[in-house]
This record gives structure tokens, C-alpha cells and sequence, in this order.
């Protein structure tokens, strides 16, 4: 190969890497640039029950979310900022009345601990906009023995085909 021939292979590679990454981040939804909203804000655009569970860490009440009998592929997204947060695959019946998930999409979520019942909980939130979804713990199926425990108000489900909702801003 000549050297002439070298560089413009290297050209195209390099042309090409924003729109693998591109590509990338649409599918897996991490590097969205975080989404800063006062409370304020946040409840004058979300219906009260979401506003309560996202921004003042409420929780629903067991068993009221129509999203606990959801069984179809999908997306369920960030209630507040449309973020997607779990596929359909990874979600599971626990029995709790809450919808569960044995994973998040890469990304999607960031954790702390929460003492609020006196015990640590962790806590886990919409990655970009801060919104509380739910806690998880250790007694999810495999393969991550995990279980996402999340609000249903703070979610909205997108079946499979139709498309995502676009990202709040
Ligand atoms: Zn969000």
C-alpha cells in the first residue's frame, strides 16, 4: 500500500467515527447533557402524582401504575425529561406491585444511598434530569440479581416501532 493510499484510508476512519458514535449514543443513551430544572419548573410541567415521585422522592402507592401489567416491547423513559431509562427485555413481574427491572440501559441511571427508612437504600435517578425513579436491591433475577424497584408515574412506556419521545429540554 502506498502511502498516499495509507492516509486516505486513515481519512475516511477518522470521518466516520462521529457517526458510529452518533450511532452509538442513540442506542445505548448515555452523553445527553444534563438537564438543570428548578422544582418550580418541574412542577409546573408534570402532573402532580409524577412531580411528587420524581422531584420530592415520593413513592406511589403498590399496585396503581398501569405499567405494573405492561408486557409489551418497548421503551420506558424518563417521565420528566423523556430520557430512556429500561428496555422492555429487562423488565420481570417481582410481585411488589412496583415495575421492576433487572438492569438499566448503560447510562441511564446514576445512584446514592438513601438512609430514609433508616436502613441505606440506594437510590437511583434519571441520569440527565435528576428525577427520582425508584431504589434497587439485591433480589433480582439473573443475570445481575438486581432489582430496579421504580415508581410508575415516573416512567412512560413507548412500544417497540413508534417512535421515542424527544428529549426535554
Ligand atoms: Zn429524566
Amino acid at each position: 500500500m502506498n502511502d498516499r493510499r495509507r492516509s486516505l484510508q486513515w481519512l475516511l476512519g477518522l470521518s466516520a467515527l462521529p457517526l458510529i458514535y452518533a450511532g452509538v449514543t442513540r442506542a445505548t443513551t448515555p452523553a445527553a447533557p444534563p438537564l438543570r430544572k428548578t422544582k418550580a419548573q418541574w412542577a409546573a410541567l408534570l402532573p402532580a402524582s409524577a412531580y411528587q415521585v420524581l422531584f420530592e422522592e415520593g413513592t406511589e402507592r403498590a399496585g396503581t401504575s398501569p405499567l405494573n401489567a405492561e408486557k409489551r416491547d418497548g421503551t420506558f423513559a424518563c417521565a420528566a425529561c423523556n430520557l430512556p431509562l429500561f428496555d422492555s427485555a429487562a423488565k420481570y413481574e417481582s410481585g411488589t406491585g412496583w415495575p421492576s427491572f433487572w438492569q438499566a440501559l448503560p447510562g441511564a441511571v446514576a445512584t446514592r444511598t438513601d438512609f430514609k427508612l433508616i436502613f441505606p437504600r440506594t437510590e437511583y435517578h434519571c441520569s440527565r434530569c435528576g428525577g427520582h425513579q425508584g431504589h434497587i436491591f439485591d433480589d433480582g433475577p439473573q443475570p445481575t440479581g438486581k432489582r430496579y424497584c421504580n415508581n410508575g408515574v415516573a416512567l412512560q412506556f413507548v412500544p417497540r416501532g413508534q417512535p421515542l419521545p424527544e428529549l426535554r429540554t
